[in-house]
C-alpha cells in the first residue's frame, strides 16, 4: 500500500499546527514548528503571509491533518467518511471514532508506541495478538470486549522489556481502553467520546468538504 515517505515533520509545518508524528521529539525543542512556523517549500514564506484561505482550503486543510495525525491514505479515509455517514450520530464525529478505533492508534493509545507510525509498524511486525489471533493489519477496527496482547513470542525482546519498564504507573489510557502491564494486554470497554480525543480538529470542516 502506497505511504507518506517524505520527512513527516514537513506535514505538522504545512498544517502549521503540531501533529504529534514523532513521539517524544515532538515534545522537545527540536520540533520543527517549534522552530520553523513556516510552510515547507521554497515558497513556505510567501506562502505564510498568502491571501486569507477561502472555506474550501480550510475544509480541506482540516481533512488532510485528520488523515496525517491518523496515517491513513484518501481512499481509505474516504471508505471511512462514507462508512460514518452510514452510522447514526453525528458523522464527524463517528469519523473521529472510527479512526480511534484502528487497531494501531489503540496500541498507540495503550502506551505500546510513542507514536501511532511506530504502533503500525509493531502491528506490521506482528507482535500483537488480537483476542489470542495473530494480527498484522494495523487498520483492523477493534469493538468492546476485544483483547489487544504483545505476543508470547516478542515479550522478550529488548523493545518490550524496555517499554514496559517506562509504561510502569506512567500510561494514562482514555476510558473506553483498559491497560494491564503485567499482562502486556488491554481491553477495549466502551466506545471513544470525542472529549476523550484530545486532538485539535474540526471534524464538521471535514463533513462539509466531503459534502460538496
Ligand atoms: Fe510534528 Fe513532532 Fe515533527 Fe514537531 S517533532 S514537527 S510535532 S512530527
Amino acid at each position: 500500500m502506497a505511504r507518506y515517505t517524505d520527512a513527516v515533520c514537513k506535514l505538522c509545518r504545512r498544517e502549521g499546527q503540531q501533529l504529534f508524528l514523532k513521539g517524544e521529539r515532538c515534545l522537545s525543542p527540536k520540533c520543527a514548528v517549534t522552530k520553523r512556523k513556516t510552510p515547507p517549500g521554497d515558497h513556505g514564506k510567501k506562502a505564510a503571509f498568502a491571501r486569507k484561505m477561502s472555506d474550501y482550503g480550510k475544509q480541506m486543510r482540516e481533512k488532510q491533518k485528520a488523515r496525517r495525525i491518523y496515517g491513513v491514505m484518501e481512499r481509505q479515509f474516504r471508505r471511512y467518511f462514507k462508512e460514518a455517514s452510514r452510522r447514526k450520530g453525528m458523522t464527524g464525529v463517528t469519523l473521529l471514532m472510527i479512526l480511534e478505533t484502528r487497531l494501531d492508534n489503540v496500541v498507540y493509545r495503550l502506551g505500546f508506541a510513542d507514536s501511532r507510525a511506530q504502533a503500525r509498524q509493531l502491528v506490521r511486525h506482528g507482535h500483537f495478538n488480537l483476542n489470542g489471533h495473530k494480527v498484522d493489519i494495523p487498520s483492523l477496527l477493534v469493538k468492546p470486549g476485544d483483547v489487544v496482547a504483545v505476543r508470547e513470542g516478542s515479550r522478550n525482546s529488548t523493545y518490550f522489556k524496555d517499554r514496559m519498564q517506562l509504561m510502569q504507573g506512567a500510561v494514562t489510557t482514555p476510558t473506553w481502553l483498559t491497560l494491564n502491564v503485567a499482562e502486556q494486554s488491554g481491553s477495549v470497554v466502551g466506545s471513544p467520546a470525542r472529549e476523550e480525543i484530545a486532538i485539535d480538529l474540526n471534524e464538521q470542516l471535514i463533513v462539509e468538504y466531503y459534502s460538496r
